[in-house]
């Protein structure tokens, strides 16, 4: 497996693109990833052993500490970072009963954030809301109002389609709210009725059940509607919710033997959503980063600036723990110099977003010729909100997202299906070594840019769709009222 990885890279000619003479080094770093490391055990242990891990869990505290281990194991310093939590939110348990003229149970979950059910659970009539839309609702006009509305999906196969559901929610949501319903039943979008957990667009702020129904259950009482059968749906919802805790980031650091006091952050998301074991999403990419420390303090290489290696907790609950990291820095973000997040499961790298800093592209050209063989790359400068380079890019920080092929990610996409099984070991080693390399480039290369004010940031915002995604996921607002992000 060793040589035939190295081959493969090695096909696209290994040398480096920069002027600096450290090309020695990150081909023995790149060469390392690709060796016989621990990246698989590590992967298994976190996702096998500890499982799914949302925020505030026990497996989460547990998974923190195994994760500030593996570091230390490593020689590498490290440490626990606090940050809060807005609130606590887990399910206990979620299930469904349709009554009426038909009467079968269905699997469930809850979506985010949705609210318990009182004790025996809540009974209202079902209704067929269709796909959610302006018409959909005025069809139904006020028999809305009260009842749970049943919201039909396509079938999602790929990341572009998860952007649509995301897209779609948000709005759909809005409007079930002002219709008045009970709660938002969602068809479950996977195949198979495999469940999941995402949406609900309104965070702690929602103030109903909220739920995903599985697929084939989902289309049943679909059709039983259109047929004018009267149905209604029992939910009984369990949650262990609280007030605002502390959760702790785990932050690696290698300090820099030129320039100390310039930071390169390479990151990826601990925490999970609970119902598989978060491999996907993120186990493979926390297991890269791990990784990538332990084989540049392995091999004694020394970067010229300092590089943080951090494990985000909080994403899945609204990039908690990322944000809290920008908080936590504030006075060092002058001299952050790159911020990379990595959160698209295991396909292939294909290149990095950008997010609007167009002098990226050029350097992630030559970075990425030393691993050209595992290509081609294509590093599109749009802006993507959805995982930890967020707040970074609010604060005008140079920032990075992988972008990487659907492959399997969307149809396990916080899923229970999304297991140690689903991962491509093969493919995951190449990604290792991809992002071993552009690392290595950033804490190693002259750069020429800098931390962008507020008005270069309202400025992609106003001539991207940025605005419109952190509409979508909700971040909007904090920006505008500057609780988030650059201030002048
Ligand atoms: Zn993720």
């Amino acid at each position: 497996m060793q040589r035939s990885l190295i081959t493969v890279v090695a096909a696209g000619c290994f040398f480096s693109a920069f002027p600096a003479s450290s090309a020695g080094d990150a081909e023995r770093l790149v060469a390392a990833m690709l060796g016989d490391t621990p990246l698989v055990a590590d992967l298994q242990a976190l996702t096998d052993e500890i499982g799914g891990r949302p925020t505030g869990s026990e497996a989460n505290r547990r998974s923190v500490q195994w994760a500030l281990e593996r570091f230390r194991d490593a020689g590498v310093e490290a440490r626990v970072e606090a940050f809060e939590m807005p609130g606590l939110w887990l399910e206990r348990s979620a299930r469904a009963r349709v009554g009426g003229d038909a009467e079968f149970s269905v699997r469930i979950a809850a979506m985010p954030f949705s609210t318990a059910t009182p004790e025996g659970g809540l009974r209202a009539a079902v209704v067929d809301g269709r796909h959610g839309l302006e018409a959909d609702f005025e069809r139904l006009g006020s028999v809305a109002a009260g009842a749970f509305v049943l919201i039909e999906t396509d079938e999602l196969e790929d990341i572009p389609g998860l952007f649509r559901e995301y897209t779609e929610a948000a709005a759909i949501e809005e409007r079930a709210f002002d219709a008045g319903v009970a709660g938002v039943v969602y068809m479950g979008s996977r195949p198979r009725d495999v469940l999941y957990r995402h949406n609900a667009s309104l965070g702690l702020k929602n103030d109903r059940p909220m739920l995903v129904m599985e697929r084939g259950s989902g289309q049943r009482v679909a059709r039983l509607l259109r047929q004018g059968k009267e149905l209604d749906l029992t939910v009984e919802i369990d949650l262990n919710i609280a007030g605002a805790y502390e959760s702790h980031n785990v932050v690696g650091e290698i300090k820099g033997h030129g320039e100390p006091e310039e930071f390169v952050v390479i990151g990826a998301h601990l925490d999970s959503w609970g119902l598989g074991t978060g491999a996907l999403d993120n186990g493979c990419n926390v297991a890269v980063v791990i990784d990538l420390a332990r084989q540049i303090k392995r091999l004694g290489i020394m970067p010229r600036r300092t590089i943080r290696f951090v494990l985000f907790n909080g994403e899945e609950q609204g990039l908690q723990g990322s944000w809290g990291y920008a908080k936590a820095h504030a006075e060092e973000l002058d001299r952050h110099v790159m911020a990379s997040s990595y959160d698209i499961g295991s396909g292939r790298i294909s290149g990095f977003f950008t997010n609007g800093r167009v002098e990226l592209v050029e350097f992630l050209d030559r970075a990425l010729r030393s691993v050209a063989g595992l290509g081609p790359f294509d590093n599109p400068n749009v802006p993507i909100v959805g995982t930890d380079n967020f707040d970074f890019m609010l604060e005008g920080i140079a920032n990075l997202v992988a972008n990487q092929e659907s492959a399997n990610y969307g149809p396990n996409y916080h899923a229970g299906t999304d297991t140690f099984d689903k991962v491509d070991l093969t493919q995951l080693r190449l990604n290792a070594a991809i992002s071993a390399a552009v690392t290595w480039a950033f804490a190693e290369e002259d750069i020429d840019w800098q931390r962008h004010d507020r008005t270069a940031i309202q400025e992609l915002i106003d001539t991207t769709d940025l605005g419109q995604q952190m509409r979508t996921f909700g971040f909007f607002d904090a920006w505008a009222t500057g609780q988030r992000g650059r201030r002048d």
